[in-house]
């Protein structure tokens, strides 16, 4: 690009105040933020509701910028730079790009509909890229400031462009269209939803034809009303020269009729008609959205008139498409931007961006692969790159392939391979440690692979847990306490098997007033962790006195003995009020004083300074159970009566506490100044009407090492308890028995969910590993496995073992890493 900026005046509407010499603007930029802004950017200054980016014209200026497109002189500004005054920026924007649109005079293809914009046009670009030098819309790019941003990114050596246009309401595909101007129109697909913002169906599609006005072809899928609304823009435009090409899976009338026929290997055979001739075409695809999206294409080939050989070649070839660029954690402290995918100079400049954001480590690195179809000659190119990688402040660029390495002298911090295995092999020589690295590649180059290198490793089988749902329950009981109630948090068993300190952590943040653990080992590794929260430990050993005191942590005392041991080893150290927590047996006989020791319990405590009850607590046996709701009662009745007797004698008023979850939700009246959370908060309720209100926050995950077909005849496994009745496809995932899961569920009791569907464990669940039966399950090896969270549910597995939610998530061994999300 290459636009004297005084020139837009007219183009924009605007009025100059400015310096009397032409300056020359070669990008325009809306991203304050961005590294990438200069002398010769054309900076437009949007408002929105949030943001009114005037108000960092002023450091902009300082930075280099020196013209500005604005709908007010900020303050101090003037005569500092040059500024196109506008009445809205955002429309002179799209009047800009409209502009510099019509300078191009070759081919766009413009995408609209409800789904698959985004994937058909990245396929398209696959597809088509042997044969042009294609400029398209990167990501999503599709709004009402993402098409202008794309259509500026033209340059004279493209000839063929693809954009796509995204709209949410009326009104709004008349500004796009005047900016894309596509001379081939595609519709994908348009959904049948009721979208908000239109009144129905009929109008979202008006609307989207509007961007066909100036194109000499639409291609859609064939329906009634698409057909009907078709012809009614065809006439109100009078555009009745324009060629339709349409497909269709039941109207013999399209031009391109097709039918399905799917094969067992999990891919596609399409059959299309088209002028009188029948093809076979496969396509590595099984899910609708898919098959649909690549008959689009289909299509696009059609119209372009490639024959069936390339057809087939290129389409079997077809893959995925990631909307988003993906940040990861890495290994040695990195966090890494996965943008493995694709790489063009445009997209290269969104991800820098991306990087500058988004970077958790002052150094940023950028993995590079060559760069393809950029319309410029490579000299050109890297000498762009190279000046694209000091503009954004790059600590290291490592770059990967035959075309960059030669052009390694344009840099002034490269490091290069010729490809990727010579980067594997000085793999660790490159010692990647606390930095922000963006991966960018070119989809030939996989650097999925150098990606997995660098991302921390984990186990395959993982515990998912989402901190989100944790906050979500937790709010959901805090909403059931009355004012002035306390919450105690119990994090024993490391965090109920989801993981004690990040936990801990995320409590803490959420200002829990108390976290209970069983043992003082797991207080001193909270403490040690950073936990400032007051801590009660459960079951303290009199051995684990002294540690408890280094440590602040506070025993619950549930005998004479075991407060006269505590009492000697504070006297020792001298002591002054330390917080202890009374425990008293009300029928769970499990720990705590009973009624015929509180006199000699008084006795020991009157007069003493050393320890001060913090609160007295008891436990309930039958919190959950509506049949022993009244033995429930009697224990509260029985609390309420000891622990009076107690702050009467000795003349205190602590914190009292008797319910744990279940309690909360059905003895709303016994909360008292505190209650103890436990197992809700991970998601947990015995009561079916309350499980409803809380979130799943433990997924346990693993994937599938091998996949195989048996013969019928042919066993799995141990003991040979599965026999197959006739061919059976068979899946191996590491998980076994020594990660927590139950043999119990072995043998076709319990199932793992691959691909949305059931698929029962067949045999005897291994030490660590079990056998699935995937027949009819599209999925191969390296493939995704829930073994519990939204289905089966903790809850639904407790059922079936015969046991209860807790033991299932406790028993899930240290060997399996959490891992923690938001
Ligand atoms: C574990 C425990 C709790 C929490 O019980 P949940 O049923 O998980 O809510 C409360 N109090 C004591 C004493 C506990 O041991």
């Amino acid at each position: 690009m290459s636009i004297n900026s005084k020139n837009l005046v007219p183009v924009l509407h605007a009025e100059w105040v400015g310096s009397q010499t032409a300056v020359l603007i070669d990008t325009i930029s809306i991203d304050s933020r961005s590294l990438q802004n200069g002398a010769q950017t054309l900076f437009f200054a949007l408002s929105g509701t949030n943001n009114d980016a005037h108000l960092y014209i002023s450091e902009l200026i300082e930075k280099g910028v020196q013209n500005f497109v604005v709908q007010y002189i900020p303050d101090n500004c003037l005569g500092k730079a040059n500024f196109l005054i506008v009445k809205n920026s955002i429309t002179a924007l799209q009047k800009f790009a409209g502009y510099y649109r019509d300078l191009f005079h070759f081919p766009i293809i413009g995408l609209t509909g409800s789904n698959g914009k985004t994937i058909v046009k990245e396929w398209l670009n696959f597809l088509l890229s042997p044969d042009y030098n294609i400029i398209r819309s990167p990501k999503s790019y599709n709004s009402q400031v993402g098409v202008p941003l794309s259509i500026v990114a033209i340059n004279e050596k493209h000839n063929l462009g693809i954009f796509e246009a995204g709209i949410s309401t009326v009104n709004e595909m008349d500004n796009l269209e005047k900016i894309i101007k596509p001379t081939i129109g595609v519709l994908t697909n348009i959904g049948s939803a009721h979208d908000e913002g239109f009144l129905n169906l009929v109008q979202k599609i008006d609307e989207k034809l509007l961007l066909f006005k100036e194109s000499e072809v639409i291609i859609y899928q064939k329906n009634e009303i698409v057909d009907s609304c078709l012809s009614q823009f065809l006439a109100e435009y009078m555009l009745n020269t324009r060629i339709l090409f349409s497909w269709s899976y039941t109207d013999k009338q399209a031009d391109v009729f097709i039918q399905k026929k799917e094969n067992i290997t999990g891919t596609n055979t399409l059959e299309y008609q088209y002028k009188g001739e029948t093809f076979d075409l496969e396509i590595p695809f099984l899910d609708s959205a898919s098959v649909e999206n690549s008959i689009t294409c289909l299509l696009v080939l059609l119209y372009f008139k490639y024959d069936f050989a390339i057809i087939q070649s290129r389409m079997q070839l077809l893959y995925p498409v990631k909307m988003r660029l993906e940040v990861k954690n890495g290994i040695h402290n990195c966090s890494i931007i996965d943008d493995s995918y694709s790489s063009d100079f445009q997209s290269l400049k969104i991800a820098l961006d991306f990087l500058e954001s988004q970077k958790k480590n002052a150094k940023k690195t950028v993995i590079l692969s060559d760069i393809f179809q950029s319309g410029f000659s490579n000299s050109e190119l890297y000498s762009k790159v190279a000046q694209l990688i000091s503009d954004n402040k790059i600590n290291r660029i490592i770059g990967i392939g035959e075309t960059i390495t030669s052009f390694k002298d344009q840099f002034s911090n490269i490091i290069t391979f010729q490809n990727k295995e010579d980067f594997i092999k000085n793999f660790e020589n490159l010692a990647f440690e606390n930095e922000t690295i963006l991966i960018k590649g070119a989809r030939s180059f996989q650097f999925e692979e150098i990606v997995a290198l660098l991302e921390e490793k984990t186990h395959e089988t993982i515990l998912e847990i989402n901190l989100d749902s944790i906050s979500h329950n937790l709010n959901f009981f805090k909403s059931k306490l009355g004012a002035n109630v306390k919450i105690m948090v119990m994090v024993k068993a490391f965090g109920y098997g989801n993981g004690g300190l990040e936990i801990a952590k995320l409590l803490e943040h959420h200002k829990v007033d108390y976290l209970g653990v069983a043992f003082a080992d797991e207080g001193i590794s909270l403490k040690n962790g950073g936990i400032m929260l007051p801590i009660m430990v459960l079951n303290p050993e009199s051995t684990s006195f002294p540690s408890i005191i280094q440590y602040q942590l506070e025993p619950e005392i549930y005998s004479i003995k075991g407060l006269n041991a505590f009492l000697k080893i504070a006297q020792e150290k001298n002591l002054k009020n330390y917080p202890i927590h009374i425990k008293l047996d009300t029928g769970m006989h499990r720990l705590g004083f009973e009624e015929n020791t509180l006199d000699e319990l008084i006795a020991t405590l009157k007069g003493n300074t050393t320890v001060q009850i913090q609160s007295i607590l008891s436990h309930m046996a039958t919190s959950d159970e509506a049949r022993h709701y009244d033995f429930a009662n009697s224990q509260i009745q029985l609390f309420e009566k000891l622990s009076s007797k107690l702050m009467n004698a000795l003349n205190v008023n602590p914190i009292r506490h008797i319910l744990n979850t279940s309690g909360i939700s059905n003895f709303p009246d016994a909360q008292y100044n505190m209650v103890r959370l436990g197992i809700g908060l991970y998601g947990v309720s015995n009561d079916l009407s309350e499980q409803k209100y809380l979130e799943n926050v433990g997924t346990l995950k693993s994937i599938i090492s091998q996949v195989r077909t048996i013969p019928a005849g042919d066993s799995v496994g141990y003991g040979r308890r599965f026999m197959a009745e006739k061919e059976t496809k068979i899946a191996t995932i590491p998980i076994g028995y020594a990660d927590g899961i139950s043999r119990l569920w072995g043998n076709e009791v319990g199932y793992v969910m691959i691909k949305n569907q059931k698929a029962p464990i067949v045999g005897s669940i291994c030490m660590d590993m079990l056998m699935v039966n995937v027949t009819g399950i599209d999925c191969k090896e390296g493939d995704s496995v829930i073994i519990f969270g939204e289905n089966p549910t903790v809850t639904q597995m407790a059922d079936a073992l015969k046991t209860i939610p807790y033991e299932i998530l406790t028993s899930i061994s240290q060997r399996v890493k959490r891992v923690f999300f938001r």
